[in-house]
């Protein structure tokens, strides 16, 4: 496997836009434009939805940073005068990459988007973001929220199936460092992979761990999407990683984008049942505009 963790992958592009609105604010993660500063990503996960050739991504290890992005995200919140709505930053790559530690961009950018007074929700698997904390605490006057994707409570596994992204462990430990400075934090629970981490087992063990940690919300999804692209990439990392079982993701599931895992109700129920006894919700709170007649009081 490539090492995607290296620096020499790494190509520098002008972007002709930073932001991209979304047609409706998205339901689960409360996000009305996405922000992608890099092309790839150097994480590695093995289910990667960003390799789906719909994307048009290409090599997703072929690292490209968007050496405009600031320029353009000033211009687009400034100049265009954007209506004041959540960033989300971490759906096609991961903002708190390793190369972010030297390139700096997505630092950059919440420092224009604080100035700015936009809300912001970032989604990472990298206590990067714990870099960040004073920027993030600025931003969150108007909002932020911070979401760590954990997909397995086991380091080993989590090496297999998200080769280059810090460890769950370190991801526990981030969230408690937000939490304890007041940051807005949670966990994206997905995918749950069939047959490899759909286990209550699993569940039971994320979401004490994320609670104890200090996570308010956990957003479960118990299974995930294959298309063309990303599904050869995964079926390549299971004949890899987990011999025999892509005959038994072909014989379940065929050609289907949603591979839901065969014991959803079970999971789901554990889920609601552990979650609800620790106090986490399982939907985040997303922004809300300040209305005109609140303003005129301040
Ligand atoms: S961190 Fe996200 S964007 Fe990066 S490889 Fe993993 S799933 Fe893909």
């Amino acid at each position: 496997m490539r090492d995607m963790t290296s620096d020499s992958a790494i190509q520098y592009i002008q972007a002709k836009s930073i932001l991209s609105k979304l047609k409706d604010t998205d339901s689960y993660f409360g996000i009305t434009y996405n922000m992608n500063l890099y092309r790839g990503c150097q994480h590695g996960c093995i289910y990667c939805d960003t390799r789906s050739q719909c994307y048009g991504v290409g090599d997703i290890s072929q690292i490209r940073v968007k050496q405009n992005a600031i320029e353009l995200l000033n211009t687009e919140l400034v100049a265009k005068r954007r209506k004041r709505a959540t960033i989300g930053t971490g759906s096609m790559n991961d903002p708190y990459m390793p190369i972010e530690k030297t390139v700096g961009i997505t630092r950059k950018a919440l420092e224009v988007i604080a100035t700015n007074r936009f809300p912001v929700h970032i989604i990472t698997k990298g206590d990067l973001v714990t870099r960040d904390i004073d920027v993030i605490q600025e931003i969150a006057k108007a909002y932020a929220a911070v979401s760590f994707t954990i997909t397995t409570h086991n380091d080993e596994l989590g090496r297999k199936v998200e080769p280059f992204a810090p460890a769950t462990s370190k991801r526990y430990k981030a969230i408690e460092q937000l939490a304890k400075n007041g940051i807005y934090t949670g966990v994206t629970m997905m995918p749950l992979l069939p047959f490899i981490n759909d286990s209550t087992e699993n569940i039971q063990h994320i979401i004490k761990s994320a609670s104890d940690a200090g996570a308010k919300y956990i957003i479960p999804m118990f299974g995930l999407t294959l298309r063309a692209g990303s599904r050869e990439y995964f079926y390549k990392a299971l004949d890899a990683e987990f011999p025999s079982l892509k005959a038994k993701y072909n014989k379940t599931f065929g050609l289907n984008y949603e591979c839901w895992s065969l014991q959803y109700q079970k999971l789901s129920q554990v889920f609601n049942h552990e979650r609800s006894k620790l106090g986490i919700a399982s939907r985040m709170d997303f922004y809300k505009p300040i209305e005109p007649q609140q303003q005129l009081l301040f």
